[in-house]
Formats: structure tokens, C-alpha cells, sequence
């Protein structure tokens, strides 16, 4: 009998591949980061053959190390940073340029014509809204880069694939007859899917102008996408399915209501909204959450927070007030509350709901009260409010209310931020056991379709629950912290000076 399910991570800035038990517990993990190339200011690429060669290595290394062999597994689920382009040629394999990531920026120029003759029509269809980080656009930008790779392109001679498919072409024969495929959530991302249909629109295709003969086919999430032949030999793809809605799949948010908290460097809110796609008037991403064969999609209404541990991370290299970020829960613990001090962290701008691209950060309410330990439970509280403003407004585009709001990634260490978060949202919070759990939904979806799991209801009852906190906040206060708040944000977005002095 097989014993394990395994999956591949195709990470930004590492690949990695763990197997799991039939209790959903890891039994093995190898890991290992690949370069990152800034050839100039906002872009960033990566070489699709070093993934390729690192993906091979995991996938090795993990079976080895669990002291197994391809027959022990079940199935293999693969999922990806999603919409990081890769163009290669047919016959060779070999990639015609370097990988375009998706925090790359270049396509800006392109993005923001584009937006001002179809942008409208454009999110009708596909549900997303210009943004550099799409696919479609970066495909365009490197035929565009070349007149000669277009001719290949138009002649069908190239492929174009985002990780999952590049990992599942090559693990699946590569130039030798591998399976080009993709999966419903990573073509969603691409700009060229109808969200509705669930395949490649002509129409997108032509706005965008790329030849259809470059993209794979597109498959549910859960089904087959073919077998291992050039590495671990004979193991079934059953999974595809891009790393945030795999982070969904892995907590079993599978009722419409249900959502995740991914929080990192940034955080990525998802929540389900069952199985008709909601247009959101308030910046969500429309997205599929996933599809397991063929029944109905479901989907996902996303909303991405570029700064939440990366302001921890500020206060630890730019202020030097901690050493690691583990110590800011220490320094907030040092005081009762925030001593009326709120951070708002617009590094970058602020993205979801607000879309503001000049703001800049603010500390506001300072007073010579306010010391390193109201900073660091201000820091904290930005976090969660940011993850407020995304959910408050995603509950009344999707008309649902949140029941519970299950967390993942670095900062859902931090004890005190997962009661911060559970008065500021005002839902339970729920961490997991399984804190890789973007690789667990992908195994989970694997191992679905093999029926290594019966159901969904199985993976529910895997229940790795860690940690439960509810809300504790009186709703007067609560009242009041959200006002205050509110001012600190309306300061950062109305921040509007021509040139910073910054020396
Ligand atoms: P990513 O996958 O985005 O690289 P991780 O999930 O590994 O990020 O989380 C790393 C982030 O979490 C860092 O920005 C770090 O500052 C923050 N972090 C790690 N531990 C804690 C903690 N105990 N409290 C608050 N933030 C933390």
C-alpha cells in the first residue's frame, strides 16, 4: 500500500518538496533557494532550468530521506508562485529568456494602455484588473522585447507556461512528449482566462495579442495531469494549484464564508465565496479558489497587504529596537495597550482596499509618552487592521460574513498578534498545526484524486488545530481603536509631497 502523498512548492525564492502521511503529517521535507536576478531597477527574474534542476533534487532528496521509494507515493501535488512567466522552446526544452517574476514591474507602461482601452472589459472577463503582476502581459512584454521570438511564437515554436506548468512539462517528459498543462487557479491569474468558462477567451487573447498554440491546456485542480517519467518515476500528478488557493485548500476552507490569513512578509487574505465569481467594487481580485474534477469551481474573492512582517522586520533593522522578530512580542507585552500610537505602514504604497501607490507611512499620535513598547504594540495592530479593512470590505462584496479566519505563516507565531487580530476582526482565529500548510493543500488535492482521501470531509477531520482565540475587545473600544485608526490612514493616503527629502 502506498504510504505518502508528496508535494513540490515552486516558491519565489525557494522549491521545495514534502511528503505527508495519510494523517496529513509531514514525514519528509528537502529545500532549496534559487537565484534572484535584478538586471535593472523592478525586475526580477529567475532561470527556469536551475528551478527545474532544484525541483528535480526535492523531489529526490525528500523520498530518499523518508527512506522511501516512488511506489510508497500516492500521488504528487504541485504548487507554485503563481504568475512568474516562463517562454521555452519546444523542441529544445530550453527556456528563450529568463523566467519574468511576478513582483516584476516592467510591464508597467504596457499595463496602464492596455487598462485605458480594455481595462473595463478586461476585469468583465477575466476578473482582474490591470496590475504588473498578471501573466498575459508579460508574455506580451517578451514577444514584444523581440520580433523574432514573436515569428517563433506565431509559428508555434515556443510554450509558454507559469511554474506549474514548466515543473509538470519536464517531470512529465520534458521535449519527449511531457504533459502541457495547467490548472483552473494558476490560469486565472494569467489575464486571459474567461473566469466564467473556465477556458482561454479568444477576446483576451486578442487584446493581448498571443497566439493561442502557446498555452497549455487547462485542467480542474484535482484530476490528472499525467505521471513522473524523467525523475521518482510512475508517481500520478493528481494536483495543480497556484500556492495561495493551495494555502485555502490546505486549511479545508470549503464552505462559502470560510477564509485564510496568510501572513508573511506581506499578507494574503482569500476568502470563499462560493461558486459563482464575485466582482468586487472594492479592489479584490476575483479568482478561482480551486475545482476538483468536474464539478462547479469555487471561487475566491483575494486581497493581498504588502507590508505586515516586513514592518517587523523595520523594527528590528531600520529602528534597531529588537534583535529578532520573536522579541516584539516581548517589547509589546512590556505595556497595557498602545499609549494612543498607531503605525501605518504604506512602505510601498498601500494596496487592498486602498490602491494608493503615493502613500507613504505614517506614525501618528505621538506623544512623549509613547515609548518602544507602545511602538511594538503598534506595529502589531497595523497588521490586524490591515487584515480588517481587507475582510470588512470583502464581506459586503461577497454578502457573506466570516465565521472564523484561519492563519498561516511567520508572524501567526506571535501569540499576542493572534489575539490582536481575533478583537480587531472581531471572528476566531484558528492556527494550525502544519505550519507548511501551501504544500498540505497541494498534497491534499493530490490525494484526493488518487482517493488516497475519500473525501473533503476526511481532510476536515484531520483537524490540526493548534491554537483558538476569540475576541475579547468591548465593542466601545473596539469603536474607538477603528476611528483612531482610521485618521492614522486617511493621513498616510492624503501624504502628498512632491519631493521627499531624502538624502
Ligand atoms: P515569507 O514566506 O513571506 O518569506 P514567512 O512566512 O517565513 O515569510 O514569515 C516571515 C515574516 O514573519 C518576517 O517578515 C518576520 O518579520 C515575521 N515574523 C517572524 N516571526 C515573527 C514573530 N514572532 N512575531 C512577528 N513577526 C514575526
Amino acid at each position: 500500500m502506498t504510504r505518502y502523498v508528496a508535494a513540490i512548492d515552486q516558491g519565489t525564492t525557494s522549491t521545495r518538496c514534502i511528503l505527508f502521511d495519510h494523517d496529513g503529517q509531514l514525514v519528509s521535507v528537502a529545500q532549496y533557494e534559487h537565484r534572484q536576478h535584478h538586471p535593472r531597477p523592478g525586475w526580477v527574474e529567475h532561470d527556469a532550468s536551475e528551478i527545474w534542476r532544484t525541483t528535480k533534487r526535492v523531489l529526490e532528496e525528500s523520498i530518499s530521506t523518508a527512506d522511501a521509494e516512488s511506489a510508497d507515493i500516492a500521488a504528487l501535488g504541485i504548487t507554485n508562485q503563481r504568475e512568474s512567466t516562463v517562454l521555452w522552446d519546444r523542441e529544445t526544452g530550453r527556456p528563450v529568456a529568463r523566467s519574468i517574476v511576478w513582483t516584476d514591474a516592467r510591464t508597467e507602461t504596457l499595463v496602464r494602455q492596455l487598462a485605458s482601452e480594455h481595462g473595463d472589459r478586461v476585469r468583465e472577463l477575466s476578473g482582474l484588473s490591470f496590475e504588473t503582476y498578471f501573466s498575459g502581459p508579460k508574455i506580451r512584454w517578451l514577444l514584444d522585447s523581440d520580433p523574432a521570438l514573436k515569428a517563433r511564437a506565431h509559428a508555434g515554436e515556443l510554450m509558454f507556461g507559469t511554474m506549474d506548468t514548466w515543473v509538470a512539462w519536464n517531470l512529465t517528459g520534458g521535449a519527449d512528449g511531457g504533459a502541457h498543462v495547467t490548472d483552473v487557479t494558476n490560469a486565472s491569474r494569467t489575464m486571459l482566462m474567461d473566469l466564467r468558462t473556465l477556458q482561454w477567451s479568444d477576446e483576451l487573447l486578442s487584446i493581448m495579442d498571443i497566439p493561442r498554440s502557446l498555452l497549455p491546456e487547462i485542467r480542474p485542480c484535482v484530476g490528472d495531469f499525467g505521471q513522473t517519467r524523467t525523475v521518482a518515476p510512475g508517481i500520478p500528478i493528481g494536483a495543480m494549484i497556484g500556492d495561495q488557493q493551495a494555502a485555502l485548500f490546505g486549511h479545508t476552507c470549503f464552505l462559502p464564508g470560510e477564509g485564510k490569513c496568510t501572513l508573511g512578509t506581506g499578507g494574503f487574505v482569500l476568502l470563499n465565496t462560493g461558486d459563482t465569481p464575485v466582482c468586487s467594487g472594492n479592489g479584490m481580485v476575483t479568482t478561482v479558489g480551486y475545482q476538483i474534477r468536474d464539478e462547479p469551481p469555487v471561487y475566491a474573492l483575494e486581497g493581498s497587504i504588502a507590508t505586515t512582517g516586513s514592518l517587523v522586520q523595520w523594527l528590528r533593522d531600520g529602528l534597531g529596537l529588537i534583535s529578532v522578530p520573536s522579541e516584539v512580542e516581548t517589547l509589546a507585552l512590556s505595556v497595557p495597550d498602545n499609549g494612543g500610537c498607531y503605525i501605518v505602514p504604506a512602505f510601498y504604497g498601500m494596496f487592498a482596499p486602498y490602491w494608493e501607490p503615493a502613500a507613504r507611512g505614517v506614525i501618528a499620535g505621538l506623544t512623549a509618552y509613547v515609548t518602544k513598547g507602545h511602538l511594538a504594540r503598534a506595529v502589531l495592530e497595523a497588521t490586524a487592521w490591515q487584515v480588517h479593512d481587507v475582510i470588512d470590505v470583502m464581506q459586503v462584496d461577497a454578502e457573506v460574513s466570516l465565521s472564523s479566519l484561519q492563519v498561516d505563516g511567520g508572524m501567526t507565531a506571535n501569540n499576542l498578534l493572534m489575539q490582536t487580530l481575533a478583537d480587531v476582526v472581531d471572528v476566531p482565529i484558528l492556527r494550525t498545526t502544519v505550519a507548511e500548510t501551501v504544500s498540505l493543500g497541494a498534497a491534499y488535492a493530490a490525494g484526493l484524486s488518487v482517493g488516497f482521501w475519500k473525501d473533503k470531509e476526511e481532510l476536515r477531520r484531520h483537524g490540526h488545530r493548534a491554537g483558538q482565540w476569540t475576541p475579547r475587545l468591548a465593542a466601545d473600544t473596539r469603536a474607538t481603536e477603528l476611528a483612531n485608526w482610521r485618521l492614522a490612514v486617511n493621513n498616510t493616503l492624503n501624504w502628498n509631497t512632491a519631493s521627499p527629502r531624502v538624502t
